[in-house]
């Protein structure tokens, strides 16, 4: 048997739906398969919204109910044959009836638990499954609706409920044992308590979801259906030259998809790790692509699979001279955070003992600055330690990759390569598993380190020069001509792109972050923003480009003074004609 799971951009709209029957309908000729869905794209959401709008009883909460109304039926009306219509459209009104009860009595009592949130938000797997399984079978296949509350089996922790594994695995494996049709479609995200009550198992279950029955049914593969054709080896909105990995082992997958990687939801390795099953991620929008395999060791030689990053960090520092060789401080530290329900990211500490420093999400800033002090009142008041450091806007970028540990000299690679591209690292963590390096670098400098990196680990070794040209006359003018004319042969033989990005006469200054055409310059030069050389210096900054190099073509004082200022900041070099 094989296991698919279709995310909410797959099932957004019938369009989306038709391109999932295709791929079910062809997976079908082959396997049994049990299809496990999302809720419509944006569903899930609005059911969420329109709890709170009720508990806030803001009577906005009607309309969130009207548009996923509307949907559905649409969906429904789009993907079932008029004929057939009808009950099916009864059905969807009637499940909607009753969310809209539930509705009435949170706005009406002013309170929203976590459960009734569960049982608000339950709706939208249940509905897309519902209309799914009746557009299949629309399309005359053998294909049947079974609720996965009647098999997945949790603990009560509402909206982010605990799998009981092993009461589980026997409804699974009894339903599917006794199962006639070829193929079974399932809600994902939703389950219930031992005491029938509804839970969910987590922004993003749905993936666990198909993850459980996958390794309770020993499904040979489990197949993740989504918007993108795999686990990238980078985040492709900052790194263009992204692109998927091919084969990728659980661990390396987990270490990424905990970094931010929303491909996957980092539980749903487990229940398959332990059986061996490969899970492959696929694009429902480019079903040839290959995407990503996941399993248990990678077949791909490369030490290092992905570059993963975390915005929004906090770099919280414990400093100070009483806690050296004195034993407790770090459990006191992170007592008083697991009290606080804090989740540290990160944790350094030298072998001098004199400083902890640590990485949290920096909405839980104020929240870990008090609870600290607080916990070392007594040795703040006493001068031993300092009132603990606090520093936003930072992000954690790490290396993954398995088999890191039997090469020697990726670390230092990181951090050369970096520290060349003047990205100041304010941490760094590494465990002896070696399986992730991170470091703690500034928010402003994330596009930088990750365009930086991926080009040192994963791109043929095309190094780019950007250019900031000041002074286009005579001595400039004959630059410009040089550089067109070695462009090619530098590309070719020394692989290194000189791309000119800002030029300026004296009244004009040319930007383009792509590179300015060197045949075609001197009218947009003449169209261009009047020159301000102050302006010039932030555009510059602001760019943040690797690489950069200030070329001065004139004896203008102006420009000189900006010699300094630019020395400190990005351009690495300043040449003087
Ligand atoms: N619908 C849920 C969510 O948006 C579960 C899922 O899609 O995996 O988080
Ligand atoms: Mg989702």
């Amino acid at each position: 048997m094989k296991v698919l799971k279709f995310g909410g951009s797959s099932v957004a709209s019938s369009e989306n739906i038709n391109k999932v029957i295709n791929i079910v309908k062809k997976s079908s000729l082959k396997n049994e398969i049990a299809v496990v869905v999302s809720a419509l794209g944006g569903i899930t959401d609005l059911l969420l919204e329109a709890g709170d709008l009720a508990c806030n009883s803001d009577v906005n909460y009607k309309k969130n109910l009207k548009t996923i109304e509307e949907r559905h039926l649409k969906v429904a009306r789009e993907l079932i044959a008029v004929n057939n219509q009808s009950s099916v459209l009864g059905t969807i009104k009637n499940k909607l009836n009753k969310l809209e009860s539930t509705l009435e009595g949170v706005f009406l009592i002013n309170e929203l638990s976590a459960k009734t949130s569960d049982k608000i938000v339950s709706f939208g797997e249940l509905l897309s499954s519902y209309i799914i399984s009746e557009a299949l079978i629309n399309r005359d296949l053998d294909a049947v609706l079974k609720n996965t509350q009647e098999l997945i089996v949790t603990d009560e922790s509402f909206s982010n409920a605990a799998v009981k594994v092993d009461k589980t695995n026997v409804l699974i494996e009894s339903f599917f044992k006794v199962n006639k049709h070829k193929i079974v479609v399932l809600p994902g995200f939703v389950a219930l308590t031992e005491k029938g009550e509804v839970s969910t198992l987590g922004r993003g279950g749905s993936d666990y979801t198909a993850a459980i029955i996958a390794a309770a049914t020993n499904a040979s593969i489990l197949e993740i259906w989504t918007d993108v054709s795999g686990m990238y080896t980078a985040n492709p909105k900052f790194v263009q030259q992204a692109f998927p990995i091919k084969n990728i082992s659980y661990q390396e997958a987990m270490e990424l998809s905990h970094f931010g990687a929303k491909v996957l939801y980092s539980p749903t390795i487990q229940p398959v790790l332990e059986k061996e099953i490969p899970i492959v991620i696929k694009n429902t929008f480019d079903a040839n692509a290959a995407g990503t395999l996941i399993t248990a060791k990678s077949s791909n030689s490369n030490p290092i699979k992905g570059i993963s990053h975390i915005e929004n960090m906090t770099l919280l520092t414990l400093e100070g001279s009483g806690m050296v060789g004195i034993p407790g401080f770090s459990n006191r530290l992170f007592g008083a955070l697991s009290q606080e329900k804090i989740n540290v990211s990160l944790i350094t500490q030298a072998s001098s003992e004199h400083s902890i420093c640590i990485a949290i999400n920096s909405t839980d800033t104020e929240k870990a600055k008090l609870a600290i002090d607080d916990e070392f009142n007594y040795e703040i008041e006493q001068h031993k330690v300092d009132p603990l450091i606090v520093e936003k806007n930072n992000a954690i970028i790490a290396l993954v990759g398995d088999n890191m540990k039997s090469h020697q000299g990726i670390s230092g690679k990181m951090f050369s390569t970096l520290g060349k591209n003047n990205v100041n690292i304010r941490a760094i963590a590494q465990g002896a598993s070696e399986k992730n390096i991170s470091a703690v670098i500034a928010h402003k400098d994330i596009k930088k380190a990750l365009n930086t990196l991926h080009s040192e680990f994963f791109e043929d070794q095309t190094k780019q020069l950007n250019l900031f040209i000041v002074g286009v006359g005579n001595v400039g003018g004959k630059l410009l001509q040089q550089i067109k004319n070695q462009q090619q042969y530098l590309i070719d033989n020394l692989k290194l792109q000189v791309r000119v990005i800002a030029l300026t006469n004296s009244k004009k200054m040319l930007f383009n972050e792509d590179g300015i055409d060197l045949d075609n310059w001197k009218s947009p030069l003449e169209k261009a923003d009047n020159l301000d050389m102050n302006l010039f210096h932030q555009k510059v900054t602001a760019l943040n480009y690797r690489n950069s190099i200030f070329v001065d073509n004139t004896a203008n004082e102006s420009v000189s003074n900006l010699y300094a200022r630019l020395f400190k900041g990005k351009c690495g070099s300043c040449y003087l004609q």
